[in-house]
Formats: structure tokens, sequence, C-alpha cells
């Protein structure tokens, strides 16, 4: 059956808030919250100061006492009595945040949406901790994943066969859970030694922590600096690169390496070491 318009000419933007620090925001975000006629956000994540950027008579309310019928009757509400609503987010939007749970009843009621991305806590924790995600013959690829809490994990899915890949795994909502997130990594074979970085409330002004330790001691380093929430859990075999007397070198820069934007130099390509040493000047060995 077609959806039966409710044209109000309203659309509720879901907008990503970025990790913590409030300038982490897309300009495209703050512009709707510039516009914002209600705003509803994620209080428990997203610090209020994301919603300095509201003008004057905006309707704001932090929906962490609400349930989910209550922020869609919310939303629905303020629909009516505006066009441009914001429901804010922490991160991105589509990682753990209950996207098609919102916008169905939007769908429904014939209300449209949109989405605004964010910069993801997986990101910001690596830019606090100074790691890149992918390194050349390293890894090429991130695991954005969790371990079961409440939410179960899917059949597959479970950290031991997705460690078994030995690529870059950033973990959320699994700071309580790091005995469980330690035999995962261990049941796949990553090494007592294997590198794990645990970031709190990356980004954030002035609060931000980050732990730095091994598969065998990270948990007693995280109990020791009392991080017990809002914290991203990245093991990696890329982590710690920088210090490495030697890394692999990437293509991108390689003047061997010719592409739509530059040609390759062969007598460059032939004088050029395969590895870089760590004096390499830094931002030339992505
Ligand atoms: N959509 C969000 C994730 C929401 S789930 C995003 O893209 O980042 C909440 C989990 O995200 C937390 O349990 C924690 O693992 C992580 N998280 C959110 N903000 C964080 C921050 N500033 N620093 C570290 N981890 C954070």
């Amino acid at each position: 059956m077609p959806v039966v318009q409710q044209d109000t000419g309203a659309t509720v933007w879901f907008v990503g808030a970025g990790p913590g620090d409030p300038d982490l925001i897309t300009v495209k975000g703050r512009r709707l919250l510039e516009q914002a006629g209600a705003i509803l956000f994620a209080g428990s994540l997203v610090d209020e100061t994301a919603t300095q950027f509201a003008p004057a008579g905006c309707e704001i309310r932090d929906s962490k006492d609400m349930t989910l019928e209550q922020m869609s009757a919310w939303l629905r509400a303020a629909c009516a009595r505006h066009r441009t609503v914001v429901r804010l987010q922490t991160g991105d939007p589509g990682l753990y945040g209950a996207l098609v749970e919102m916008t169905r009843p939007l769908d429904a009621a014939g209300i449209a949406w949109k989405v605004v991305p964010g910069v993801s806590s997986a990101m910001a924790a690596a830019a606090a901790a100074g790691e890149t995600l992918t390194l050349p013959e390293v890894t090429q690829t991130v695991i954005l994943t969790r371990v079961a809490g409440r939410t179960p994990m899917p059949a597959g899915e479970e950290l031991e066969a997705l460690a078994a890949h030995r690529s870059t795994l950033c973990i959320f909502l699994s700071i309580t859970l790091l005995h469980e997130v330690q035999r995962a990594l261990r049941a796949a074979g990553w090494e007592e030694d294997a590198p794990i970085v645990v970031v709190q409330k990356a980004s954030w002004p002035g609060v931000e922590k980050i732990v730095r330790g091994t598969l065998a001691d990270i948990k007693r380093r995280c109990q020791d600096e009392k991080i017990a929430s809002q914290a991203m859990i990245i093991a990696s075999p890329a982590l710690g690169a920088r210090h490495w007397p030697d890394i692999a070198r990437s293509k991108l820069y390689d003047p061997g390496f010719g592409h739509r934007f530059r040609k390759p130099s062969t007598a460059a390509s032939a004088a050029a070491a395969v590895v870089i040493g760590a004096a390499a000047p830094a931002g030339e060995s992505a």
C-alpha cells in the first residue's frame, strides 16, 4: 500500500554530531543546527554544547530518558511545527545508532528524513592516538564491531572469527567486556604482546584518555585508569608503526608509480628504496 503523505514539508535530519569535540561536526550538520526549529539530541553521548549553534527559540530536548516510541512521537510532533527538525546523534548515525528503528515510524507517517554523516569515534580514537588503521603489507582492512552484550552477535560475527583475519579491529560498546575481547583474540591466535590501544572520550576537550597496552595487560591498565565507559578499543597489527625501524612503502607516493595526476619516474623508481626508514618525512609514507 502506498504511504499516505502527511505533507508538512518538514524533514527530520539525522545528523552525526561527531565523537565529542563540538568542532568535529560537519559544516552541513552545523548549518542544519543553525536552521533547526527543534533538536532532539542523544544526551548520553552528545555533549549539550553541540546544540550551541541552535537559533534562539529552538526547541531542544535531551533524549536520554526517552523510549523509542517517545522519541518518534516527539519528532513527529516537531514536524507539525517546524520545517527543519534535527536528531543529533553521536559519531556517525549509521553505526550503532538505532537509525532504522527511528526512520521506520517516520516512513510510516509519510515524513521525509535524511542522514548527514559524522566523524565516528573509531576515526577519532585513531586520530587521538596518532595511529593509522591501514598500513601497506600489514593490514588493508578495518573491521568495525563489538562483542555481544545484551545485543547478541549474528552467527559468523563472533569476535574470535573476525579476529582471525588479523586486520584492524575497532571494537565499540565493549569496554566492560575486555575479558571477552582478550579471550576472543587469544582464541584467534593473537600473541600476548599484540598491541592494543583504548581511547576514552576521544576528542572531548580536556577529558580524553589514551591507554596503550598489550593483549596481556590492557584490561589491568584500563582498570588502573578507571576506564569503564565511552571507550574505543583498537587492536591492530599496525599500531605503533611510527616507531618501527622500517615500513613497506605505499604505492600512492611512490615515484615509480604513476596515476592520473602524476607520471611515473623510472629513474626515481630505481633509486627509491622499497622500505622507508623511520627518518622518512612525516606525511610522505602513508
Ligand atoms: N555512532 C557512534 C557509536 C555509538 S555506540 C560512532 O560512530 O562513534 C557508542 C560507543 O561508541 C561507545 O560505547 C564507545 O565504544 C564508542 N564511542 C562513542 N563516542 C566515543 C568517544 N568520544 N571516544 C571513544 N569511544 C566512543
